[in-house]
């Protein structure tokens, strides 16, 4: 019954919130996973490498992928297009890995519609919005004008938090992260109904 195969862990949260340095702290923990890339329109940045934080394509290539149904769910996110790609999320889940998501809000609607099944979600966030802005300036990867968005966009993504099975507050990181690994390593025990009715079935021959 352990070995079903895989699940699906979103996290979701204002860039700011800590999802990346508590995903890297909990890594060695939490068994085999798999994060995924998605793919998206938004310009590199410095420091970020091509297939590894992301799939960078044009406009073009993104529509291309749409036409070709390769998404599990898109969105537009800061005025950039983003997308989960299906066939490495299927080839993951098939050999029974953890699937780790950082999308937003749109994104766990989608996934959940899709794959509820072996889906957990959790949201991460900074304890108050000034402390996100704080995060955000000590950062310094932004322009005025997209802090200002994304501090407006965690304004809206704070209203669905109930959406999330969890929430994690974080302020201090080694906390957070001891939460998130529980939170991942029981995500991996989710039992999709497929598997429950295989269990009785055989369950009741014996
Ligand atoms: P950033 O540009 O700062 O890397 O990401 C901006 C936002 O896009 C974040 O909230 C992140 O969770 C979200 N995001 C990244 N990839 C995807 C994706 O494939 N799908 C969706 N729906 N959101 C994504």
């Amino acid at each position: 019954m352990n070995n079903h195969s895989g699940a699906v862990l979103v996290l979701s949260g204002p860039s700011g919130a800590g999802k990346t340095s508590l995903i890297k702290k909990i890594a060695d923990e939490i068994g085999e996973y798999y994060f995924s890339i998605s793919t998206t329109t938004r310009p590199i940045r410095d420091g970020e490498v091509d297939g590894v934080h992301y799939h960078f394509v044009n406009e073009e290539e993104f529509k291309k992928d749409i036409a070709e149904d390769n998404f599990l769910e898109y969105a537009v996110v800061h005025g950039n297009h983003y997308g989960t790609s299906l066939k490495s999320v299927r080839e993951a889940l098939n050999a029974g890995k953890l699937v780790l998501f950082d999308i937003d809000v749109q994104g766990n609607t989608a996934v959940n519609s899709r794959l509820g099944d072996i889906t957990t979600s959790v949201f991460i966030t900074p304890p108050t919005l000034s402390k996100l802005k704080q995060r955000l300036l000590d950062r310094s990867t932004d322009t005025q004008e997209v802090m200002e968005s994304r501090l407006k966009m965690a304004k809206r993504e704070i209203q669905r938090i109930s959406e999330y099975d969890y929430m994690i507050v974080n302020e201090n990181l080694n906390e957070a992260a001891e939460v998130l690994k529980l939170i991942a390593l029981s995500a991996k025990m989710k039992i999709p109904s497929e598997d429950i009715n295989k269990f009785i079935q055989e369950w009741e021959d014996i």
